[in-house]
């Protein structure tokens, strides 16, 4: 990322600046003996350490997966300095590279609604004072919907990540969620941009909606046995019988389910907000994929991401979406395309995908905060280069392209 290597060159002057405070080196010592300890992952032919923060030259070192190493100081931006657990080999790294070995969120093969909810668990059980919980409603097979807000609830300015609206994008929901450990994790000593996480936080609160439609991703992860209710496993059959009649699949229903879209009731969500409602709805009724509903807002999963924009406003809104690598900015009508000019600029010099064209709405969630009367910083990104549902292959380049995503974005929220 060449983005980052630049900003080492001015970060060095900061860095040295932190380090002449004696505070700061007195800090450094007490954590250097209680920092967690992380391992490399995602490596490939394994990871460089450099002597300095310029990360130029020869590495020192390079450490295979697995490796344990502790932080010693940072992240900043991406850089950490790190000692190589049990030896004195100390030097300074890419963070994106390091997980902690004691994480709450990890995931073997596919990341689901359980999993998820005893991470939030444990998570809250871990950073009291940091994270804080809301149910904001429940979908139709009983489900609970999350709006968890890291930092400051009344904060001045928000943001929102969602994740998840389309149920065989399930890998984004994963990630959202190990971003949010990441910044809890961090929070005490990570910097972006000069601005430590605990002063972005404070001032931008930030709210994940991290899985929108949890029914449909069940349903996509372990077929209709996921489902608790009879009326809506009736709904699906009633679902594929349509979208064979109509040639809108060819696949056996198990195949068909893996490629599930909509909620447990059949309806994309993503086609069910207001502005263009109705608008080039690929489907007539009840399908695995664009059918938009009767009315905008039908489903508890729609009201609940609606109702969280809303209430809190946010000023930038990222959507994770898969697949392609691409990435959605604009719409037709928007209100807000010069603003989100400067910011889509700024995130895809972070995520290098494809920027997409704009569109006509359609009822989607895009076209109703562009549509609102909230100024608001969005992008949309695609992740993945596969066909969903895609497996965790996928994710280790899915992770080096999204782990600051976050810290990016409220950065930008919080100077704009
Ligand atoms: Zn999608």
């Amino acid at each position: 990322m060449k983005y980052f290597k630049n900003l080492a060159l001015v970060y060095t002057l900061f860095f040295i600046l932190f380090l002449s405070s004696s505070d700061a080196i007195s800090t450094f010592a007490a954590e250097e003996i209680q920092s967690p300890i992380y391992y490399v992952r995602f490596s490939g032919q394994g990871l460089n350490v450099y002597a300095d923060y310029s990360m130029s030259g020869d590495p020192i070192a390079v450490l295979p997966d697995s490796t344990y190493v502790q932080i010693l100081l940072g992240p900043l931006d991406s850089f950490v300095k790190i000692r190589v657990y049990g030896t004195d080999l100390e030097g300074y790294t890419d963070m994106r590279y390091l997980k902690r070995l004691d994480a709450v969120v990890y995931d073997y093969d596919i990341y689901t609604y359980e999993e998820m909810n005893e991470d939030i668990l444990q998570l809250q059980a871990r950073y009291p004072e940091l994270l804080h919980v809301n149910v904001i409603g429940q979908s139709a097979d009983g489900r609970n919907l999350y709006d968890l807000i890291i930092g400051n609830p009344s904060a001045p300015k928000s943001m929102l990540v969602h994740a998840g609206i389309h149920a065989r994008e399930y890998t984004n929901p994963y990630l959202v969620m190990e971003q949010l450990e990441q910044c809890l994790d961090f929070y005490d000593r990570g910097y972006f941009h000069e601005k430590s996480y605990g002063e972005l936080f404070d001032n931008i609160a930030l709210h994940i909606v991290p899985m929108v439609n949890p029914d449909g991703i069940a349903l996509s992860q372990f077929g209709e046995s996921a489902l608790q209710s009879p009326e809506l496993i009736q709904t699906v059959q009633a679902c594929y019988a349509y979208d064979i009649a109509t040639k809108r699949t060819k696949s056996s229903y198990e195949a068909y389910l893996t490629r599930w879209k909509a909620n447990a009731r059949g309806i994309d969500l993503n086609r069910n907000f207001l502005t263009g409602f109705g608008i080039n709805v690929k489907a007539s009724q009840p399908s695995y994929a664009g059918y938009s509903g009767t009315v905008p807002f039908s489903e508890p999963e729609t009201l609940s991401l609606a109702t969280v924009t809303l209430l809190y406003h946010p000023s930038v809104i990222i959507s994770y979406h898969s697949m392609g690598e691409v990435a959605y900015w604009n719409t037709v009508e928007s209100r807000y395309t010069a603003i989100n000019t400067e910011f889509s600029n700024y995130m895809l010099s972070l995520v290098p995908y494809k920027r997409m064209g704009s569109g006509s709405a359609s009822g989607s969630y895009l076209d109703w905060i562009y549509s609102g009367d909230t100024p608001v910083c969005s992008i949309t990104f695609e992740t993945g280069n596969v066909d969903c549902p895609f497996t965790l292959a996928q994710y280790p380049k899915i992770w080096l392209q999204h782990s600051l995503v976050i810290q990016a974005a409220a950065e930008y929220a919080y100077t704009h």
